[in-house]
């Protein structure tokens, strides 16, 4: 991944003429930065988190989602840099496809860096990134730990204790629906 076009391996994977993913041209960073999680029932259902740093959204595929207990340690792949833009898109990637399945928009919102003054880029060198999410599911303190680095680098996406902590509801299951659409990705996907 190249720092002059940090979309390159993005725009390489896919076909834009037949998917409706975006290509990835706007690159002004938000007021506030955003985040947003995606339930992608590709071969195997996983949730996309994204995190938006130096105007786009670095990524992990998390395949058991996040969770709101910290005794839980959720493996998170790093994934290649997606568009700002990738943070509004819900629909069905056509089979054939990089990614082919159904996406929906689970969780959206911004976060603040409680690493402050250490940059969020720094943060993602050291593997160590601690932010405080304000989504309309996932809100609190979360780390992001990286435990492999190499070509496929592995972290662990852990909630804080602070009281946003929940060790009795499983959030994917109580709030399965998109936040922008108010659908589960089976009624996505069948309509
Ligand atoms: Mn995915």
């Amino acid at each position: 991944m190249s720092q002059r076009d940090p979309l390159k391996t993005y725009r390489a994977k896919r076909d834009f003429k037949k998917t409706l993913e975006p290509v990835g041209r706007e690159r002004r960073p938000s007021q506030k930065p955003i985040f947003v999680i995606q339930k992608h029932r590709a071969r195997n259902l996983h949730y996309d988190f994204r995190l938006e740093v130096g105007g786009v959204l670095k990524s992990w595929a998390i395949p058991k989602g996040p969770s709101l207990n910290p005794a839980d340690k959720r493996l998170a792949i790093a994934v290649e840099d997606h568009p700002r833009e990738y943070a509004r898109f819900e629909g069905v990637i056509p089979e054939g496809e990089y990614g082919a399945g159904t996406v929906i928009v689970w969780d959206q919102g911004t976060f603040r860096n409680l690493r402050e003054p250490l940059s969020l880029e720094r943060s993602l060198e050291e593997g160590q990134v601690e932010i405080y999410l304000q989504g309309k599911k996932l809100k609190g303190g979360f780390v992001l730990r990286r435990f492999r680095r190499g070509t496929k680098e592995l972290w662990l996406l852990i909630k804080m204790r602070d009281k946003k902590l929940d060790t009795r509801r499983d959030i994917l299951k109580t709030a399965p629906q998109s936040v922008l659409s108010g659908k589960t990705i089976e009624e996505l996907k069948n309509k």
